[in-house]
């Protein structure tokens, strides 16, 4: 169910093709993607022929040890990257088909990042790190501050926006990072390893918000991560293994306990 958001909405371009999809609709196709880095001597498979779709507004955590994809699949997935072979498509545009001028426009009006190191800019104030991808889409920059002031409010810290990154703890400069991803509202945000350098339990908060408020806003989630945690919030979870898709699940199919996930629910492999 969408809230009422007193948030007051970014300007619209003209309509881009990836506001096509309803709610529910596949937002996200994935064909035969693969990746290789390295050279022809020494080739690296990152992605071995991907192949899934996304649906518009769900949350969908990519699971898989360290080196199994997870990276690679969310550049090419955040147009950061250009596949070897394979499709890439989002709301029927063909990332493939792009200039890299095209591209960056598409990033920047479509994908939110948020990074397990936060990245925020050392020397300016929450309000303006949030205010700022508004200002460079050209958003005048007192209604861009007006909306960023009301995103900051809506992620807790009504009472940190005059303060700089190092006057804050990692969980609120990752609460600072997610109102700075959704500020121009995009079509996805892309979260990876957003948990993991949070102690448990601010990683739990930080997730849960990162739902609840995408789901607020009707934005696509997708997180990578190797955290069981991480889990509870997701609609479907993609296992990766050696950049193949192991396979997909949805969330409330797979048992949490304390310990872990279940013998019948672990990955093969075991835990990453
Ligand atoms: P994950 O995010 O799951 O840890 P990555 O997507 O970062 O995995 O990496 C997948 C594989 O691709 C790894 O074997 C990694 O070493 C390799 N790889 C990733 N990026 C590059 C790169 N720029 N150049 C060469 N190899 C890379
Ligand atoms: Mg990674």
């Amino acid at each position: 169910m969408m809230k009422p958001c007193a948030i007051p909405e970014p300007p619209r371009p003209p309509a881009g093709a990836a506001d096509g999809p309803a709610r529910g609709g596949v937002l996200v196709r994935l064909s035969e993607v693969c990746k290789v880095f390295g050279s022809a001597e020494n080739p690296v498979q990152a992605l071995r022929r991907v192949t899934f779709e996304i649906l518009q507004g769900e949350y969908l955590s990519i699971m898989g040890p360290s080196g199994s994809g997870k990276t690679t699949l969310f550049n090419m997935i955040g147009a950061l990257d250009r596949c070897t072979s394979g499709t890439v498509e989002i709301g029927g545009v063909r990332l493939n088909g792009l200039r890299d001028g095209e591209l960056a426009f598409f990033r920047g009006r479509h994908i939110g990042y948020v990074f397990q190191s936060y990245n925020l800019l050392a020397s300016m104030t929450a309000l303006a790190n949030v205010a700022l991808p508004a200002v460079l889409a050209g958003e005048d920059p007192r209604a861009a501050e007006e909306r960023a002031e009301a995103m900051l409010v809506r992620v807790g810290l009504a009472h940190r926006l005059r303060h700089r990154p190092d006057e804050l703890s990692g969980g609120q400069q990752q609460r600072v990072a997610i109102a700075r991803a959704l500020v121009n509202r995009p079509t996805i945000v892309l979260a990876d390893e957003p948990t993991g350098n949070l102690d448990l339990q601010t990683g739990e908060e930080i997730i849960a918000l990162l739902g609840e408020f995408a789901r607020e806003l009707g934005v696509t989630v997708i997180t990578a991560t190797h955290d069981y945690k991480m889990l509870k919030a997701s609609d479907r979870i993609v296992w990766m293994k050696d950049g193949a898709i192991d396979r997909v699940e949805r969330a409330a199919d797979v048992r949490i306990d304390e310990g872990g996930m279940d013998a019948a629910a672990a990955p093969a492999g075991g835990r990453a």
